[in-house]
């Protein structure tokens, strides 16, 4: 029965597709094999099935969010101290406290919720493209938009998008551990196969979704996608990826507890002191719980989320997606960057240089060669040039020298290929013509001479003797000391009948040497300045390239990289000579010539082994052990996606110099953590001393529990997202990189927290002697303590914005969001103050405005000494 509309039930999977044979299924699925869907049909088969993805794993519901905020033990506190309002009698302020408890759980939802969207749309920018036929036309389609139906090209490194049936493959294998749990790769055929209920690893001519090419390419129907492919049957029963954990979140939850102990003890100090001096124990326990509510930083997990999520989003906008929220911190520990050098520290825009038009060595094989043993294709109908740079650059050569194109021309058919890999560093393809068979081969000189008996000179054939061999890697030598990339050509022929019948087979022996390809590959202009920054940052940049040594330091040395003493190992001496060997001589590298894949796993496992910081970029399926070992792993933009799950970033600008901003990124993030830090213990400190002050002077409780949640809620508020704002440090790329284990706290933070807490408490205790002395009553003192202690935060908050320099020198609006949160924050203090409807509330009542004036001084003093102690700080560690 001939399809023209699409059977209804063209998913889930026809029964054994995998039995049936490609015309039948293609059949049912009404799709012309050659051509793929019309866009039209694409578009309604995607409404009709949905997206082709099995639901986002960790995404949590604002209904969740709001709950988590409110099953906290802050909360439960909270409420007691409610409960202790009402026993008083004091009903308002309970209904105030309930409030305030729904206004933080509201801030909070929001500031969580903004970074789970940070992340949603982080992780939809990370979303993988397949290669898809659709009107005749091979476009890349985001994965999501797959449909039944349609035609998939993927090779080596791809992930496969759906569940597909094969339509024709090339040495096709792939890693389908994810569903049978065997770590053997799976070979693939395309033929039907005459069996029933086969499990899932048997079901060769399928190819399922989620699984991994290892190696060759394929062309497949797809079959059945989102939750109809296996992968989305089962998915629910697979382990959920585990959410990154943020260390630094944990390390500052250690900071939580210790606070939260020492807060408790210091209120029950309080609470005695308070008692003992005859306060009512009630009034005191009240006081007491409510100290022990604002001293506790609640707040600071949920802003280092917040933090690490807008450096994320910032880090988007330089070409940077974050995969693992930890990575942005963990970028400022960076010691040593490994980078790989082509298109990194390149620009991957080939040109062949060697050998000049009309030298003798551009014979017909030599063109041949380039041509045949080429993937790339050049733009034409609408087509831009597609494949490897190198390839086209050949490819492009070849067409404009060839003379004659018979001798090249298309009609070779291609039989079998070798595709090129990172561990082989060649290509060998097999072609036939009439009767007879061709074996090209290109690749790495070291890999290719191997092969060959002989060598094409003047048109004759001759033997590759020793004094030849050497005059050879003389050529080789001094065209990559002009930091070309050298590959070397070779080819066999050979008659039909004598060939292997099994094309599969392929005999790499007893080929002809037919000269060597110099190709251009400029440096990045950008980069040699970024390398400069990185080392200025105390970071080592590495290269790890699987070019040839000479070349590797041409460039090095071009851009900064290589330095005159620096060392070179090669992939061989490293795999010959052993770990400990490479552990000697790691410290004084700067360049790993011809290295597979492994090799960088071992280098990155060394230098971790010597406490470096690694940070890593890669991107064929090999990397990925390495960039999994790296502490910090950066994925290629154009790399495999398997590469790119492996790392924790992924570069779409994939130059050096984004390596750098990245990295920078990082350090300001970081920063901006330490500020909002030492912001909110500072007010907590501020809050305790004000309290254990007056309870030791024998003064009434000083601030009141509505007043002292307003005050956190402040603190925990805006300013604390705004500082996540703040610029650069001018310094931030000339210090060293910060070691892991150092705490958030370390560098004075610890101090100056303690010792402003202090001066906040003596100022407000200040404030309160002057009030009292001038005969006021309970009520206006209380408001002016409070207002103090409010106003004291906002000339702390401006004080540190800058670790080192001064706040003319940062510039008063260069963070107008800073400013914006501080002017609601000191409005919505008058407001409190002097608008008859808040008064009650907060127990307030209007403040003259010599009065006002004066709870504004301790804001002043507080900026005025944090301006003195940078000063001091900046001149100590010479780095204004
Ligand atoms: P980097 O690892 O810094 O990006 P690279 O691109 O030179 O450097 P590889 O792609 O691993 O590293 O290539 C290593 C060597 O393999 C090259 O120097 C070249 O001699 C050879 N080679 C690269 N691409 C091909 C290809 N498509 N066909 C044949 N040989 C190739």
């Amino acid at each position: 029965m001939a399809v023209s509309t699409p059977h209804p039930s063209l998913a889930p999977l026809p029964a054994a597709a995998y039995a049936m044979p490609i015309s039948a299924i293609a059949q049912i699925l009404a799709v012309d094999i050659d051509t793929g869907l019309p866009t039209a049909e694409a578009l309604r088969r995607l409404a009709q099935y949905g997206p082709n993805d099995i639901g986002q794993v960790g995404h949590r519901h604002l209904a969740r969010i709001l709950l988590d905020q409110l099953i906290n033990p802050m909360i439960l506190l909270l409420l007691a101290v409610s409960a202790i309002s009402v026993v008083m009698g004091h009903v308002t302020d309970a209904a105030i406290i309930g409030s305030i408890v729904l206004l933080n759980s509201a801030i909070g939802t929001f500031q969580e919720q903004k970074a789970e969207k940070a992340m949603a749309s982080i992780r939809a920018m990370a979303i993988p493209t397949a290669t898809v036929l659709r009107n005749g036309q091979q476009t890349p389609l985001s994965t999501t938009d797959l449909v039944p139906g349609d035609i998939v090209l993927v090779e080596a490194g791809n992930r496969v998008p759906a569940d597909i049936r094969w339509i024709e493959i090339q040495r096709l294998q792939v890693d389908e551990s994810l569903l049978t749990g065997e770590s053997l790769p799976a070979f693939k055929t395309s033929a039907p196969l005459k069996a029933a209920d086969l499990p899932v690893g048997d079901q060769t001519p399928i190819g399922f979704m989620g699984t991994h090419i290892l190696t060759g390419r394929g062309k497949g129907l797809c079959i059945a996608t989102g939750s109809q492919s296996e992968l989305g049957k089962i998915s629910g029963m697979l382990s959920t990826s585990k959410a990154g954990e943020v260390p630094l979140k944990e390390r500052t939850n250690r900071l939580t507890r210790q606070m939260t102990a020492a807060a408790l003890l210091l209120c029950l100090i309080t609470f005695a002191i308070g008692v003992l001096h005859g306060e009512p124990p009630l009034h005191m326990l009240l006081a007491a719980m409510t100290l022990a509510i604002a001293a506790i930083p609640e707040g600071l997990p949920a802003v280092i989320t917040i933090s690490l999520s807008l450096g994320a989003l910032r880090l988007s906008r330089h070409g940077v997606l974050v995969r693992r929220l930890p990575a942005v911190e963990a970028l400022g520990s960076v010691t040593v960057i490994c980078t790989d050098k082509t298109g990194t520290l390149t620009e991957n825009r080939m040109a062949v240089s060697y050998p000049k038009p009309g030298d003798a060595i551009l014979t017909a094989p030599f063109l041949q060669t380039m041509r045949l043993c080429n993937d790339a294709r050049l733009a034409g109908e609408g087509n831009p040039d597609a494949g490897d740079p190198m390839e086209i650059a050949m490819l492009r050569f070849a067409l404009f020298q060839q003379e004659d194109p018979a001798t090249v021309g298309p009609d070779w058919k291609r039989l079998a290929e070798i595709p090129f890999d990172a561990d082989r560093k060649r290509m060998t393809t097999v072609h036939s013509r009439d009767t007879v068979r061709l074996i090209s081969m290109k690749g790495a000189p070291e890999t290719i001479l191997p092969f060959c008996q002989s060598i094409l000179k003047d048109g004759e054939q001759l033997p590759l003797t020793e004094p030849i061999r050497q005059a050879l890697s003389q050529v080789q030598e001094t065209l990559a000391s002009q930091g070309l990339r050298v590959l070397g050509l070779a080819n066999r022929t050979e008659s039909a009948d004598h060939a292997s019948p099994d094309v599969e087979a392929i005999d790499e022996a007893n080929m002809v040497f037919l000269g060597f390809v110099g190709l251009e590959d400029p440096p990045r202009p950008e980069a040699k300045a970024a390398i400069a920054d990185c080392r200025a940052a105390g970071i080592r940049p590495i290269m790890m390239t699987g070019d040839y040594r000479v070349t590797a330091m041409a460039i090095g040395r071009e851009l900064g990289i290589y330095q005159e003493g620096d060392s070179v190992i090669e992939g061989m001496d490293l795999r010959e000579q052993g770990r400990q060997w490479l552990a000697d001589h790691a410290a004084h590298t700067t360049i790993f010539a011809r290295v597979s894949p492994e090799d960088k796993l071992a280098i990155v496992e060394v230098l971790k082994a010597q406490h470096e910081f690694v940070a890593m970029t890669g991107d064929g399926v090999n990397d990925a052990p390495a960039l999994k070992a790296a502490d910090v792993g950066l994925a290629m933009g154009r790399g495999t996606d398997v590469a790119k799950e492996a790392a924790a970033l992924i570069l779409l600008q994939e130059d050096f110099s984004t390596i750098a901003k990245t990295i920078k990124e990082g350090r300001i993030v970081y920063d901006n953590i330490r500020k909002f830090v030492r912001y909110m213990i500072a007010t907590n400190l501020g809050e305790i001393a004000t309290m254990l002050l007056a309870a030791l002077i024998g003064f009434p409780v000083p601030l009141l529990p509505v007043q002292i949640l307003w005050i956190n809620l402040m603190t925990d508020g805006l300013p604390a997202i705004a500082l996540g704002f703040e610029p650069e440090e001018g310094n931030v790329m000339q210090r060293p990189p910060r070691p892991t284990t150092e705490s958030i706290t370390a560098g004075g933070l610890w101090q100056h927290t303690v010792w402003v807490g202090m001066v906040m408490g003596l100022c407000v205790l200040g404030v309160i002697m002057y009030a009292r002395s001038s005969g006021q009553a309970a009520h206006y003192v209380r408001t002016m303590a409070f207002s103090a202690l409010a106003f004291a935060q906002m000339g702390h908050l401006f004080a540190i914005r800058s670790e080192y320099r001064p706040l003319w020198r940062i510039g008063f609006w260069s963070n107008y969001r800073l400013n914006i949160a501080a002017g609601i924050t000191v409005i919505a203090q008058l407001m409190l103050i002097y608008l008859p409807a808040l008064q009650p509330m907060f127990h307030t009542t209007p403040l003259s405005r010599l009065d006002l004036g004066i709870c504004a001084l301790p804001a002043v003093v507080i900026y005025i000494l944090v301006e003195i102690e940078k000063y001091a700080r900046s001149k100590r560690q010479h780095c204004v």
